[in-house]
């Protein structure tokens, strides 16, 4: 196990706070419960001179959920997402995907800020210093050759692997932001540019695995935000090696509403396979019939077209695709029985 190196620990009580320690620390990183950062740190994936930890702001610290909106606060813990009592009656897709986040020690320090700005992973990546160097690293670190795709011209495929982003996205959530700059409030699906995928070129505009947020420099999320929409029904559900304690090999999040006998809405979106997370574009037009093969048979040709896996883990990229594609119809499925 390799050493921790030294670095500086800012305790912030207030958002101001945080903001100033932003700015005069250009190279810090926020402290949330330090799950994911800590273990890159202790990899020598990532060296911070200074963290800051957002765990005492109280500003980021509270949930506020009823039948017409959701708001949740940075440093709200997965464990009291996943146990609280009207996020699972109204909010079902997020106290899910939090309840199947890594595992219960993860969960009891793990937040919703450092949930959504997780790193993005990959199996020549999430490794010690002397594997990566045995490897003469690559684009994400310090080598200049992608191992996943060697012919990738300079884009890294590492992919998303967050639970909550996927869920939100179904909500259509919004995400409050501040730092140096100011505060603002995008849509979640904008916060994430990892559009990166192999048989396209990205454009300027769109990132891939290692850059895959468009937070400004020194710029952190606060809070995160969606309303509610009357009879919808969701759910979360991902497939995982480890069902006690793991990232997914897919995880799907799916919200739909049903009038009658037709399907009125459909929101499907999915993490651990993009280097973003993505909220599939197309389900409208699956909308206004019943559900049925023709439905189901449309949304895999989505799923087909929109997810693109790569050898970014363990298991190939083909399987991580058929298995969204099988997740999506299970789900679909299931909620509109219900
Ligand atoms: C064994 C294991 C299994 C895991 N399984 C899963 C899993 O199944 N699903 C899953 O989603 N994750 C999994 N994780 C990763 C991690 O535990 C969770 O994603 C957790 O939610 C990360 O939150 P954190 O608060 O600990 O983040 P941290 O480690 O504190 O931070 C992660 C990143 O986000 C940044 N950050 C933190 N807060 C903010 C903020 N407010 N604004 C902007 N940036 C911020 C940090 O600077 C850092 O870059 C696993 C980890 C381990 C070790
Ligand atoms: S996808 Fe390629 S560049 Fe990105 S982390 Fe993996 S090997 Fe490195």
């Amino acid at each position: 196990m390799d050493a921790l190196p030294e670095f500086a620990l800012l305790r912030a009580t207030t958002l101001d706070e945080v903001v100033k320690a932003r700015a005069s620390h250009p190279e810090s990183r926020l402290l949330g419960g330090g799950t994911d950062l800590i273990v890159n740190i202790r990899r020598g994936i990532v060296a911070p001179p200074v963290l800051i930890d957002v765990n005492h702001v109280e500003e980021l610290r509270t949930v506020r959920a009823d039948a017409r909106t959701l708001e949740i606060g940075a440093a709200v813990k997965l464990a009291e997402l996943a146990a609280h009592e009207e996020v699972m009656r109204h909010y079902p897709v997020v106290a899910q995907a939090a309840g199947f986040i890594a595992g219960p020690t993860h969960r009891n320090m793990g937040t919703l800020g450092g949930n959504l700005c997780l790193d993005t992973r990959c199996l020549y990546y999430n490794q010690s210093e002397w594997w990566r160097g045995a490897n003469n690293h690559c684009l994400k670190t310090t080598g200049d050759v992608c191992h996943v795709a060697p012919k990738s011209r300079g884009i890294c495929f590492a992919t998303f692997s967050g639970d909550l982003a996927p869920a939100l996205l179904t909500l259509n959530a919004e995400v409050d932001l501040a730092g140096p700059g100011g505060r603002r409030t995008i849509a979640l699906e904008s916060l994430y540019v990892g559009y990166a995928r192999q048989d396209r070129p990205i454009t300027e505009r769109e990132g891939d695995g290692k850059h895959y947020l468009s937070l400004r420099p020194g710029e952190f999320v606060t809070a995160v935000r969606a309303r509610n929409t009357a009879g919808l029904r969701s759910a979360y559900d991902k497939i995982r090696i480890r069902r006690s304690i793991e990232y997914p090999v897919t995880g799907v999040a799916v919200a739909l509403r049903r009038e009658h006998n037709t399907l009125a809405d459909l929101r499907v979106a999915f993490t651990g396979t993009n280097p973003r997370p993505v909220l599939l574009k197309g389900t409208a037009e699956l909308c206004g019939r019943p559900l049925d093969a023709g439905v189901l048979n449309g949304l895999d040709a989505l799923v087909r077209d929109q997810i693109m896996s790569m050898k970014t883990t363990f298991t190939p990229g083909h399987y991580r695709r058929r298995v969204a594609g099988v997740l999506a119809r299970r789900l679909v499925t299931r909620l509109y029985a219900e």
